[in-house]
Formats: C-alpha cells, structure tokens, sequence
C-alpha cells in the first residue's frame, strides 16, 4: 500500500526536487508537480519509479571501473534516496560490493580526491567543549550512530578522515537490509589526526594536518563526543566501526554497560560466524561443548567469536571455565599459552596451559581441533598440510576462512574442498564462487556482517533499546541459522542466501526485541505483537504519495 504523505508538512518547489529524503525527480505525478509548485521545473513525462531504476542501472553498468560505479550510486544516493535504496535492495548482491567492501576500501583511500557533496558530520579534536553545539546543526532526529576514527579502515590501516566512507556505507546497509529508515541514520568520524605520511601530505586530504592524538586526549574527545550524542539524540544507538584493535576493545568495555553501544567488527563478526557454526553442527550431528576450536589470530574478530562461542555455550548449561578450554587462539607469537607474558587483556580468558607451539601446523597436529577459524588476515595460511591434517583428524572437519579481502583469505574454497576430499564445511569472509568438488556442486557462502547488524539495530530501534548485549547478539545468531534450509545445507551453505537478509532480518529483530523486553531493556512497553512493532519500523523504498 502507497504511503500517504500531507502535501503540507513537506517543502514545495526547488526545495522539494532538492531534498533527497523527499525527492522523486521525474516522478512526479502531474497532481504532485501542480499541488507542489514542480510544473514546469521536470521534464513533462511522468516516470515510474521502475523506470527510474531501469535507467540509472542502465548508465551505472556501462561503467567499466567500480569507483565509477560507486560515484554514480553516491550522487544518486545524494539526490534522491528512496530511488538509491530501490536499486540497492533490488539488486542487493550487485550493488553490495559497490557501496561496502571491496569498493568502499578504494573509494576511503581516495576519498578526498572524489568528494562530491557532504554527508554525516566530521568532528575533530579541534571541536573539544562544543561538540553538542556541533550535533544539533544535524538537521534530523538521529537514531542510529555509526562512528568510526579511521584509524583500522578495513584491511587498509589508517586512513584518517578519509574514513568516512565507512559509516556511510555501513548505514546505507542497514536501510538496504533491513529497512531502518535513512532519515534516522547519522555517520561520524571523529578527525583525531592521521598517521598515515601519504595522506598527510596529499593536498586533497579531507581531515586535519596533524598526527594522531592518543592518551587522555583522545579518550576525553570521545567521551565528550558519547555524552553529547545521547543529550542531542536521547536513545540513539552508537556503532564503533574500524577503530584500532587497541582503542577498540578499551571502548566497548568502557561503554558497553552505561548506553545503547556495541562494536560490529568484534560483536557482529561473533554472530555470524555462530551462526555458520550452529549450521556446521547441524550437518555433523554435534554440539558446540563437543568441538574445540582452533583460531588463526587473536584479535578482535577472533576473541570476540570466541566469546560468543563461550556465551553459547554457557546457554547450553556448559560451565563458563569448560567451555573457554574449548577455544585455542594463536597469534602471530605462535600458540596463546598460560606461561606467555605480556598477552593483551582479551587474551587471557583463552590462555590456556599448554607448551608453547610456534607453528600453525603443530598447532592443528599437537591440539587435533575440529574447527579451524581464519581470521588473522594470513593469506593462504591454512595451506594442503594444515587441511589435509584437518581432514585426517576429523570426517567433517570445519574450515572457516574469514579473513578479507580475497587475497587475505586463509585458503579459497576451492582449496578447503579439494584438499578434503569434499569433507569440509566451509564458510568464508570473502565471496567465492561455486566449486564442483567430488561430483558435488559446493556453494560457500560468506560470513558477512551484514546478515546481523541491521537486523539487530531494527529491533533496538523498534523497541528503544537501553542497551545492546551479547545475549541479542545470540538470539541473532540462532534466528541466522534457522533460516538456513536442508537445500542449502545439502550444497554446504552454512548461510541463508544474502538475497534473504531483508525478511531474515525482521525475524532477526523480532528475536532481539524478544530478549529487549524480556532483560527490561525497552524504553516503550510491550506490544501484544512484536511482528507488527518491527515491521512498522520498516522503511520502504518505494515512492510514498503527497497527495
Ligand atoms: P585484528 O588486527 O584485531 O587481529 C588480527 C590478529 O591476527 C591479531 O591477533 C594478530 O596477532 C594476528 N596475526 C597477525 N599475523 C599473524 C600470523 N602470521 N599468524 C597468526 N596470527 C597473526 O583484526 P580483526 O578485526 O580481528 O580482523 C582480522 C581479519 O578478519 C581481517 O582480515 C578482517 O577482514 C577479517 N574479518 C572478517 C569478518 C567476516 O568475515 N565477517 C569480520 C571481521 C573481520
């Protein structure tokens, strides 16, 4: 059914055509181009919204290079927002890789050189004791915070302001993939100066010309900024996204228990990749307690899976001590161990007692895991002698290669097939393409972020939320795997087609919000109907009438 929209409460003319949360260009009805003061300022066919699209993909696929095509998606994006998330959610496996990794890696590195038009608002360590002033310039209620200080920009390090793409390109997800509405979605980055030479000395660098500020100097610019969202936007959520592994961890402990907060790369990478693994079960008949997971790296993405693991098993009425022995990390110093000095605070729970091992191989032989995890951006790490050990010590062993971009993959799957004779289940970071394996047509499917955080984040808006827990971040997870089907289990796709993740992620809200009210986490009181709660709180991409 058509929204309807009061002619009255929007702006007419020039105004209208130049507002993107409101604009429809060509489409314009020819009541609306009366009604509105439009006649004569849009050419006099009437398009559809269909049309529309039709003919901005048209022009975007004779595009050859993906940063064209990226700068075409932003000035649309910039121009008329419900046509932009039309040919994203209709296109979503198209266009993904477009407006989020790998594009978005180069359009950050090149930020400054192909800016077009601001979008979400850049505060620096210059803005110390006005940072409310600064926020309520946003001309919106924000809702939903996506944050970052450019400091670990994907695979890429440091990239300063330029890190902006980021929060952009996270929000437009969570519109595309579950619906949250554009006009409640605010991306920030907080300028704390850069490191990176190459930046600093490129005359079209967008930040400040300074190195970064750390210390007390950095946490009171943060804190500032943290107080001053939730003054100016009561409620709203705040995602840190790409912030160094050591600001990171620090962050999320610090706020995780006083506001609405969480951290996608160590929460929503746990998700997904617990989900992967409940489907891995599921084929070999097990459960988590009977596993032991072997991890390849230490850091976020690792420790925080690891913790989630834990969580889940603790669900199942595991003791916490007992389930943490289950999971083994290794670092780039060889196997965490007990006797290693100096291990980072996240380590610890996971720093067994053991002799020290430095080789990943002995690793797998000396410890004889059943899953191994990927994710310490070691391309090619889990090389023929580390599968093909995997294979001899289990029937079904688990291979998640979950470090990006590709060539940071720990193996493809094409290797992880092959080097098992067919046996392994496989999830990846990066997409790879189907493999026929042993007479089979294998079809992995990627551990992407994206199937758990809109989600998420639809519910905590629907319900406003108080907090963000691990325990939505498991509920999540378990509402993941069950939309995996028996089909895609039989080709070993441990993840629902991305195509699903819009309606996955209703449910996935309506579980989150289950647990909201249950922990009395909800700023609003309980509906009979939570279904009906979430799906109010969807936006719509198609064209809404103002008449
Ligand atoms: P991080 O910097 O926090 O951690 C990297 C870890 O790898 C560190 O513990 C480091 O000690 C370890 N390491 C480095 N070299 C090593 C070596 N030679 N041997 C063993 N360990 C080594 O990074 P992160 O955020 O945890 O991300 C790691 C990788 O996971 C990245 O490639 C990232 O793209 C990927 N990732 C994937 C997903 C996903 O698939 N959904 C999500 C998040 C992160």
């Amino acid at each position: 059914m058509t929204q309807k929209i009061n002619p009255n409460s929007i702006p007419h003319g020039i105004a209208l055509l130049q507002n993107p949360l409101l604009n429809k260009g060509t489409a314009f009805t020819e009541v609306e181009r009366d009604a509105l003061g439009l006649r004569g300022l849009l050419p006099p066919h009437v398009q559809t919204q269909d049309e529309q699209v039709a003919r901005f993909l048209e022009n975007m696929r004779r595009l050859a290079d993906p940063l064209d095509k990226f700068m075409a998606l932003s000035s649309l994006h910039d121009r008329n927002e419900a046509l932009f998330f039309r040919v994203v959610c209709d296109n979503l496996d198209e266009i993904m890789p477009l407006i989020y990794t790998p594009t978005v890696g180069l359009a950050c590195q090149r930020f400054g050189h192909i800016f077009q038009r601001h979008r979400g608002m850049f505060i620096s360590i210059n803005d110390r004791g006005r940072i409310a002033d600064i926020l309520k310039n946003w001309p919106h209620k924000a809702g939903i915070i996506v944050v970052t200080d450019g400091e670990r920009i994907l695979g890429l390090g440091d990239q300063g302001a330029n890190g902006m793409g980021i929060p952009v390109g996270k929000l437009s997800l969570y519109t595309a993939c579950a619906g949250i509405d554009p006009a409640i979605c605010l991306p920030i980055t907080l300028d704390m100066g850069t490191n990176n030479e190459t930046l600093l000395a490129d005359p079209y660098y967008v930040g400040l010309r300074r190195h970064r500020v750390t210390g007390a100097t950095y946490d009171e610019l943060v804190d500032e900024f943290i107080t001053a969202a939730r003054e100016v936007f009561p409620n709203v959520i705040i995602q840190f996204e790409d912030f160094a592994n050591h600001n990171a961890f620090r962050l999320l402990e610090r706020y995780r228990d006083k506001i609405c907060t969480f951290n996608d790369d160590i929460q929503g990478t746990a998700a997904v990749a617990l989900s992967a693994m409940l489907s891995a079960l599921r084929l070999k008949g097990t459960r988590l307690v009977d596993e032991k997971f072997l991890f390849l790296g230490a850091g976020e993405a690792a420790t925080g899976i690891a913790d989630l693991l834990v969580a889940a098993m603790v669900a199942e009425g595991v003791e916490p001590e007992q389930a943490r022995l289950r999971c083994w990390l290794v670092d780039s110093k060889g196997l965490v161990v007990q006797s290693r000095a100096g291990l980072a605070a996240q380590k610890l729970p996971y720093a067994h007692p053991h002799a020290e091992v430095g080789d990943f191989l002995t690793a797998v032989t000396t410890l004889q895991p059943t899953a191994l995890i990927g994710v310490a951006a070691v391309g090619g790490a889990f090389t023929t002698e580390v599968l093909e050990a995997m294979a001899a010590i289990n029937p079904q062993p688990i291979i998640f290669a979950l470090s990006n971009p590709t060539s940071k993959a720990e193996c493809t799957a094409e290797e992880a097939y092959h080097d098992t004779k067919g046996h392994a289940l496989f999830a990846c970071g990066s997409p790879f393409p189907p493999v026929q394996c042993c007479g089979k047509t294998m079809v992995p499917r990627q551990g992407n972020n994206s199937y758990i955080f809109p989600g998420l984040g639809l519910g905590a808006i629907a319900c406003g939320a108080t907090r963000i827990t691990d325990e939505m971040f498991l509920a999540a997870a378990k509402t993941l795997a069950a939309y995996v089907t028996p089909a895609d289990l039989q080709q070993g796709s441990l993840l629902p087609p991305l195509s699903s993740v819009r309606e996955v992620s209703v449910h996935i809200a309506v579980a989150v919000a289950e647990v909201i009210f249950e922990r009395g986490l909800a700023t609003r009181s309980r509906p009979e109907n939570l279904m009906e709660l979430v799906r109010a709180h969807v936006y719509d991409p198609h064209y809404p009438s103002y008449m």
